[in-house]
């Protein structure tokens, strides 16, 4: 069985403020996208392929790859505008494997128990996605910002990465996307995460591999805090 990795480290992560793209930002003395990176060389993935923007890659092969040692990364590879366009340049850079992990780079906390996991599932169902159960009550908003309804909190999930598929489903399903994007742009359709493209073009439902563990995404500066004092 061949599993491969997307890691993805483009965007400028605006939210964060920072000059510095958050991906590269220092915790604990190595660059953010350093920890999901060794996590992946850690795990029974075979081959990694990072994500970057365009003009980075050279950074991330010194400063990063080759200076921590992280021989799994076999392919670095710009990628797009939106998340989409970097998950769909990884599929491609891929060779063709059995399994393909995609993993938010700004999530350094991921775990070999949520790996593992991921891939029981996969096998089983083959679409699994790393998930947690929502303490808070969620409200769906109106265009003015007031509440406009309220999903019962027992079916609330938040997502996290990894997202794991079969390679063919996700090629398949990441094909058809990029063939649509126009139309969906037009139609005003967001898209945010790997499990909704595969339900849209392939009518396939992920299953969802609760994660005890705090595996968040470092998206604003006191997720850095909270990200390094997790670590
Ligand atoms: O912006 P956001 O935090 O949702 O990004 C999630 C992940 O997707 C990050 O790891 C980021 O580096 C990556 N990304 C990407 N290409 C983009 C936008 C985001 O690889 N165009």
């Amino acid at each position: 069985m061949k599993i491969d990795a997307i890691v993805l480290a483009g965007g400028r992560g605006v939210r964060m403020g920072s000059r510095t793209p958050k991906q590269y930002i220092d915790i604990k003395g190595k660059p953010m996208l350093y920890y999901s990176l060794a996590a992946f060389e850690e795990s029974f993935v075979d081959n990694v392929i990072l994500v970057c923007n365009e003009g980075e890659e050279d950074h991330c092969r010194k400063e990063i790859v080759i200076k921590y040692g992280l021989n799994k990364v076999n392919k670095i590879v710009s990628g797009g505008k939106e998340r989409f366009d970097s998950v769909y340049n990884g599929i491609m850079a891929s060779s063709g494997c059995d399994y393909i992990y995609i993993h938010d780079g700004a999530r350094p906390l991921v775990s070999q128990y949520i790996l593992d996991r991921c891939q029981h599932y996969v096998e089983k169902y083959r679409a699994a996605v790393a998930a947690h159960p929502a303490k808070d009550t969620i409200k769906i908003a109106d265009e003015n910002r007031f509440i406009s309804s309220t999903p019962d909190r027992d079916k609330v999930w938040i997502m996290e990465t990894p997202q794991v598929f079969e390679y063919g489903l996700a090629r398949s399903a990441y094909e058809k996307l990029m063939a649509s994007r126009n139309r969906l742009k037009e139609a005003g359709v967001n898209v945010t995460d790997d499990t909704m493209v595969i339900k849209m073009f392939e009518d396939v439902d992920s299953y969802l591999v609760e994660n005890p563990y705090c595996n968040i995404k470092v998206t604003k500066p006191d997720d850095l805090i909270i990200a390094e004092a997790l670590m």
